[in-house]
């Protein structure tokens, strides 16, 4: 569970996050229009360090615009409001969220008013994450809403409701998490997760376009290029996936989540060789211990 800190950034100030919300009776609490981001910040050796913030930032101004949401602030501002609240957080790890909703209180299908207020918030987490391997369900007819229908690069809260669904029918299932197909049945991505396998020492990823462009998905294909790891990123068929060597779930708040099992079979090696060193260099990168990837931190002091 993530817990906010006291303080959030609002529209070009520090209030207190419990005065802060979305009305009941906006666009964003009845059409789910609220567009956000979550990217996360780490302790290093020069104190909290954002990690790929500026990416986040980038994704959260184009969810904004595929929604239509106008904002107010521009990129560096939104980075510097995800500084000013971490060092205001005082923790040295946890999340930062970035929202937008409409300042409309009207629920219209199309609102007349797109201004958006923006929020900008830490968010410390409560429970360590995971670290035994998670099983996960397929269901052919748990299916990623087509491009067309809802474009997979934005981050916009009613696109959640689906994939919450799902995840609800895996979970009664017996499995942690749901792996949701794309609309042809190959592999697409979890609810808040990009999906990888590892098939005879090749790191396999779907292509963007039906996925998310997850941040940690990019993060890990660069770092598996640095160790000469051969990445493929195609269409993963169902099959592949379920034979496959090792495989993984990746997002900002995991970072790398070992899967064990597959609709109740054992994979062949859960937490293998290369989960283990990405899940090493990802470590690394966001400790700032790793020279060749400060470029991905910005340093919060
Ligand atoms: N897919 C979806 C649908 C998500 O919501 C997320 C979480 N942002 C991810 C993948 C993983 O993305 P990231 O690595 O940027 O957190």
């Amino acid at each position: 569970m993530a817990i906010t800190a006291p303080l959030l950034w609002l529209d070009g100030a520090l209030v207190a996050s419990s005065t802060a919300g979305a009305p009941l009776m906006g666009h964003a609490a009845q059409r789910g229009s609220l567009v956000f981001d979550v990217g996360s910040f780490h302790g290093t050796p020069r104190g909290p360090a954002l990690f790929r913030a500026r990416d986040h930032v980038a994704r959260f101004l184009r969810s904004a615009r595929i929604v239509g949401l106008e904002l107010a602030f521009d990129e560096k501002t939104l980075l510097d409001s995800a500084t000013r609240v971490v060092a205001e957080s005082g923790c040295e790890d946890g999340l930062v969220r970035w929202s937008a909703f409409l300042r409309a209180r009207e629920p219209d299908l199309v609102p007349r008013d797109h201004a958006a207020h923006v929020a900008v918030a830490a968010q410390s987490l409560q429970d360590p994450p995971r670290r035994d391997p998670i099983r996960v369900a397929v269901f052919d007819d748990a299916r990623k809403a087509a491009p067309e229908v809802l474009p997979p690069d934005t981050k916009a809260a009613g696109a959640y409701l689906g994939p919450m669904l799902a995840r609800k029918r895996a979970i009664a299932a017996g499995a942690d998490d749901v792996v949701l197909l794309d609309r042809d049945g190959d592999i697409a991505e979890a609810p808040i997760a990009n999906a990888f396998a590892v098939v005879a020492g090749t790191l396999w990823t779907p292509p963007l376009g039906r996925v998310l462009p997850g941040i940690t998905r990019d993060s890990v294909l660069a770092l598996a290029r640095d160790e000469g790891i051969p990445v493929r990123e195609e269409r993963l068929p169902l099959d592949v996936f379920t034979s496959a060597d090792e495989a993984f779930l990746t997002s900002t708040s995991l970072p790398i989540a070992p899967i064990g099992w597959v609709n109740g079979r054992p994979l062949r090696e859960a937490s293998g060789p290369v989960t283990t060193r990405i899940v090493e260099r990802i470590a690394a990168a966001q400790r700032g211990a790793d020279p060749s990837r400060d470029a991905w931190l910005t340093y919060v002091r």
